[in-house]
């Protein structure tokens, strides 16, 4: 038996892997081998795969046995390629132990650098480079992470806010800074730093009651074992549930030979991105630090210094770009960046130092960006010839068409806005809500429904629950490369990050700024497109609909094989629609109109037609009603033209329309000219104990057929009287809540019947329409070849057909859904995501059962799922016609199908 392979080799101008390699080796030891073979300047190393960190957690956080050699050998070549040898007390080689999972999650979990610094080594160290001052520095960086990772986070130490070991070291470093009076890290002198290593170690020891490991192999091993348990960190594991990553991909770890970009004033550490990520356009958009190391600039401790000329900002316009400081070095990483993303075919996010002049590529992946971003992206790189049609298309995530189209700050009360302080646009869109000044609070604050603004002194990515939570988020340092910034990109969320004007106090939750202070709970608005952060509660409008998203919607519209309808019932969300791209209406439920403005006469009428004493009384209140009902779908027919629109027969319960409030009932008694006792007692006898599975959808038109007679009869005869004047329509007459087949033949009789009196009425042979039914009753799945013997068309209820596979209530799951979700019960919400387990089997039961027997069945789905991307392309799997879902998830819906099409293509 051949012996699984552990661990992968990079470096030297070869690599024992490659690009596409990420489920084994993560995407960045995929990416650095794929580097190393392309000739790009990599540090050498060595990448343990995601299996080694399966293998750990299925065997009690054990390495498999072959392990350790494997690592020695690897250890080997790196040394050999870098001719400097691991813990060598002359010449000593320097690691760094990163994660990289799958798919990024960037900052997400643990990273040591400088292992193999120790007592030993340092002299050594000291001598070849000639700089003591960079060695202890290199050495208290390694004490600060590692105490901070290895023995405090891998521990399963949890200290109280403030108190960690990472943040009392700091404290320790800001003093010195202060009583030498020096204004960065890079001020300091070496004898001091060495003193401070000293007391760090101390420290270490008094708070952790360890000492610091002094031997590099402890270092390396410790190191990796962070790593790995990193992977089921807390904010890991909030990021992964967020971001929908399988727990068990696990992480890989990549050890690499360290090089620095604090070794003086020609060494230098930057973060990049081939182009703009926040607004797609194409340059070369970065930022660097001379003489520092990697985590200084993500970390968002100094404001970082722009990569060239052309992209400066506000910010960082009098800091001196790198093209200019280092126009060389520049150079080969301009090149390189072409190089990549031709290799790659999109936008990468790469990470470099420069060492004594030299550059070093420490990592290439393809760049997190905003929606805009990924629109114009897509659609630049189509026109560079760089992608095809297909691609381009698939490089905006339909969620991200959200933030295409989301609100902005209003110019117009912007201009007027009391502005407090200006940041970096991390994040576009605007947002305005509460401010709080921790995670904790965010996630509290919004479950009380409030809307928040998170407000921290930097960007750390362990606020990332919080993050999410918040509607925007505020920082005082970091820059845009910061992983705040970057997860909040991700997200679409409204950012701002590096407001240097306020001063932030998250322990005595203020904002102090010009002599103001802010206080928990007070209302700023941010403009995360521009930066600007103002006072109050700033009006919003939608962003105007952008020439480049009305033809990248073209480009999925030629694409995908399913139409998309919209749900609506008003005429004027049927225009919101259209203008959306909607192709039908799926769903127009006859309940809405007396809900909505202007519903106070026909709901009155409605309440008199439920609460009449006998039939003859209810037919003759169901007159006055028709007109109402008829205008509104006539009027709705007449903008949808010549496409379909299914109208629903009304569902809900009819007591959920009794009025509640005295006056109101008094009222109706004395329409109806009966005793408000009476009324109360007809009242009772329409109470049900379980509403949702009672009286409801076709079970009232089988109690009382003439309610269903006057919605058939509106709708026949405002087709009949839009096509008499030479307009266009398309009804579909569809039945809720069906069981068997033969409420709908009793239902389809009476339509007969009506369509008979109809045709008469009007002269004509045939009103044309579509009799179908909804199918959201696992019931009617399992019986959907009888029932597609009377129907011509079936449109999935999903939201009553979850509700009634799961056995949960579809009004009050948020009691209990929250647990479901941490206890890893359930991963999503059923009713936000289709359950292709469950509801999804019996959606293509029902599809299958049906077309056997009717072959030019029309299918739709009209419940939520119908605007959620991975339930679309559940649809689109199952060989759906149509989706049909709220006006604003139109859009999303479009691309969804277009994607689904392109990913499982289907005739
Ligand atoms: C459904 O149940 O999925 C549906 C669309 O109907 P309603 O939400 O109106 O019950
Ligand atoms: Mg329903």
């Amino acid at each position: 038996m051949s012996k699984t392979k552990y661990v992968y080799s990079f470096g030297g101008g070869k690599a024992d892997g490659k690009a596409d390699m990420k489920n084994l080796l993560g995407g960045k030891g995929a990416n650095l081998a794929e580097m190393a073979s392309l000739g790009i300047p990599v540090p050498a190393g060595f990448t343990l795969t995601t299996e080694v960190c399966t293998y750990y957690y299925d065997n009690n956080r054990k390495y498999p046995s072959t392990l350790a050699a494997e690592v020695d050998k690897a250890m080997a070549k790196v040394e050999k390629t870098m001719r400097t040898k691991f813990g060598d007390p002359k010449d000593p080689l320097l690691v760094s132990v990163r994660s990289g999972a799958r798919s990024s999650m960037p900052g997400m979990m643990e990273t040591v650098l400088n292992c193999g610094l120790c007592s030993a080594t340092i002299p050594g160290l000291i001598k070849k480079t000639g700089n003591p001052r960079f060695v202890y520095d290199a050495y208290r960086r390694l004490i600060m992470m590692y105490s901070d990772v290895v023995m405090e986070k891998a521990a399963g130490i949890e200290p109280a806010e403030g108190q960690g070991i990472r943040q009392q070291l700091d404290r320790i470093l800001e003093k010195v800074k202060e009583k030498g009076g020096y204004a960065s890290d890079a001020e300091i002198p070496a004898e001091k730093l060495e003193k401070l290593c000293d007391r760090f170690k101390a420290k270490v020891k008094q708070v952790l009651g360890k000492d610091f490991p002094d031997d590099p192999k402890k270092q390396l091993w410790g190191g990796i074992g962070a790593v790995f348990s990193s992977w089921n960190g807390r904010r890991a594991v909030s990021y992964r549930r967020i971001e929908g990553i399988p727990d068990d991909w696990g992480t890989a770890v990549n050890v690499q030979a360290m090089v620095f970009g604090n070794m003086g004033d020609d060494s230098a550490t930057g973060v990049a991105f081939t182009r703009n990520p926040a607004t797609g356009e194409n340059k070369f958009y970065g930022e660097w630090l001379v003489n520092a190391q990697g985590e200084d600039v993500v970390a968002g401790i100094r404001t970082p210094n722009p990569l060239n000329e052309d992209t400066k900002n506000e910010q960082n316009e009098h800091l001196p770009s790198l093209e200019v400081a280092m126009p060389e070095v520049y150079k080969e990483l301009f090149a390189i960046r072409n190089q990549l993303e031709k290799r790659y075919t999109d936008m990468q996010d790469i990470e470099f130092t420069i060492q004594n002049g030299r550059l070093w590529m420490l990592q290439t992946r393809v760049g997190k960006r905003t929606g805009t971003a990924a629109l114009n992206m897509a659609m630049d790189m189509l026109k560079e010839k760089l992608i095809d049609k297909p691609t381009a298309v698939l490089r905006v995530k339909p969620e991200q068409l959200d933030e295409l189209l989301h609100p902005i700050v209003d110019p117009k009360a912007e201009a007027k806005a009391d502005l407090i302080a200006k940041g970096l646009p991390a994040g576009p869109g605007g947002a305005a809500g509460q401010i709080v000044f921790s995670a904790d609070a965010a996630v509290k604050w919004t479950r009380q429904g409030k809307t928040v603004l998170l407000v921290r002194e930097e960007t750390n990515p362990e606020d990332v629950e919080g993050m999410r939570a918040a509607v925007g988020i505020l920082t005082g340092r970091g820059g845009m490369t910061s992983h705040a910034a970057l997860v909040a990109r991700g997200w679409g969320k409204c950012c701002i990050v590096g407001a240097g004007a306020l001063d932030i106090d998250v322990v005595g939750k203020t904002i102090k700024v010009d002599g103001r202070t802010f206080k928990e709970g007070d209302v700023l608005t941010l403009n995360g497109t521009r930066g600007l952060v103002y006072v109050g509660q700033l009006d919003m409008i939608d962003a105007t609909e952008n020439p480049r998203f009305v033809d990248f919607m073209k480009l999925a519209d030629r694409i995908r094989a399913m139409k998309v309808r919209t749900n609506a019932e008003t005429p004027e969300d049927a225009r919101t629609a259209i203008d959306f791209g909607a192709e039908g209406i799926g769903l127009f439920r006859t309940e809405h109109m007396f809900y909505g403005k202007g519903s106070e006469q026909p709901l009155f009428i409605l309440r008199k037609m439920i609460m009449a004493g006998s039939e003859s009384e209810r037919r003759k209140i169901l007159k006055e009603l028709y007109p109402f009902v008829k205008r509104d779908m006539k009027e709705t027919l007449e903008v949808m033209g010549s496409r379909p629109v299914t109208f629903r027969l009304l569902d809900p319960p009819l007591h959920e329309f009794v009025p509640q409030n005295e006056t109101e009932r008094k009222e109706l008694a004395k329409a109806l000219g009966v005793s408000v006792e009476e009324l109360d007692r007809r009242a009772d006898e329409l109470h049900e104990l379980n509403p949702m599975m009672g009286h409801r959808g076709v079970r009232l038109g089988i109690t009382f057929p003439e309610i269903s007679e006057m919605q058939f009869r509106a709708i026949l005869e405002s087709a009949a009287e839009i096509r008499k004047d030479g307009g266009k329509c398309f009804p579909e007459i569809m039945v809720p809540v069906t069981c068997a087949k033969e409420e709908l033949d009793v239902q389809l009789a009476s339509a007969r019947r009506i369509h008979a009196e109809v045709c008469k009425k009007y002269g004509v042979k045939k009103v044309e329409h579509l009799y179908g039914t909804m199918i959201e009753i696992p019931r009617a799945a399992l019986t959907a070849g009888e029932i597609a013997k009377t129907c011509e068309f079936f449109s999935f209820g999903t939201n009553d057909l979850t509700q009634m596979t799961f056995g949960f209530s579809r009004d009050d799951i948020g009691g209990f859904l929250p647990d479901y979700l941490d206890k890893k019960i359930l991963a999503v919400d059923p009713f936000q995501v289709l359950d292709r387990d469950s509801v999804g089997e019996l959606v293509k039961t029902g599809i299958d059962r049906g077309r056997a027997t009717r072959p030019d069945l029309k299918v739709g789905i009209c419940g939520e799922h119908g605007g959620e991307p991975n339930s679309v392309e559940f649809c689109h799997l199952v060989g759906m016609n149509y989706v049909s879902c709220s006006p604003f998830r139109v859009p999303i819906a479009r691309l969804a199908a277009a994607q689904a099409q392109i990913n499982h293509p289907r005739k």
